[in-house]
């Protein structure tokens, strides 16, 4: 059983509004050549479509490839979005992303109670997942034990 330390939110990177799913994803990651274990690639372990429809990526006893340095002991979230038309960084969360995105990590701090909740940019010099996660976290009552 792998010690889940982590819950890391990213986005997707793909401009507002444009729909996409966990299948896309798997496949752009077997594009840039990410292992296939029974059949799943992406390296998430949960994808949070526009609509707010949750789909399951990696099983969780398998580490992801979201976070270098940080997949070992992590669940990696991923909402589609993050972009803006222009392809700047933006929060483009919808309203059921947000619920969605609420409930997931909240379920994963009540099975994983040691887990605290970051975003990747708190381990790449990144802006992803493009929103604020610890303004976030505490906006949904997420207490501060389980915020990075
Ligand atoms: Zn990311």
């Amino acid at each position: 059983m792998r010690k889940i330390e982590h819950i890391i939110i990213h986005c997707s990177a793909t401009p507002e509004g444009r729909h996409h799913t966990l299948a896309d994803i798997d496949r752009w990651h077997k594009e840039r050549g990410f292992a296939t274990v029974d059949g799943i690639t992406v390296g998430y372990h949960y994808v949070i479509q526009l609509d707010g429809t949750l789909e399951t990526g990696r099983p969780h006893k398998r580490a992801g490839a979201h976070a270098r340095g940080r997949n070992r002991n992590s669940i990696g979230i991923c909402y589609i979005g993050g972009l803006d038309k222009n392809m700047k960084p933006k929060n483009t969360l919808t309203a059921a992303q947000k619920h969605r995105l609420e409930i997931t990590v909240k379920k994963l701090l009540y099975d994983y109670p040691q887990a605290k909740v970051s975003g990747h940019y708190n381990w790449a010099s990144k802006d992803c997942p493009c929103f604020d996660v610890q303004d976030w976290c505490k906006s949904v009552g997420i207490q501060e034990k389980h915020i990075t």
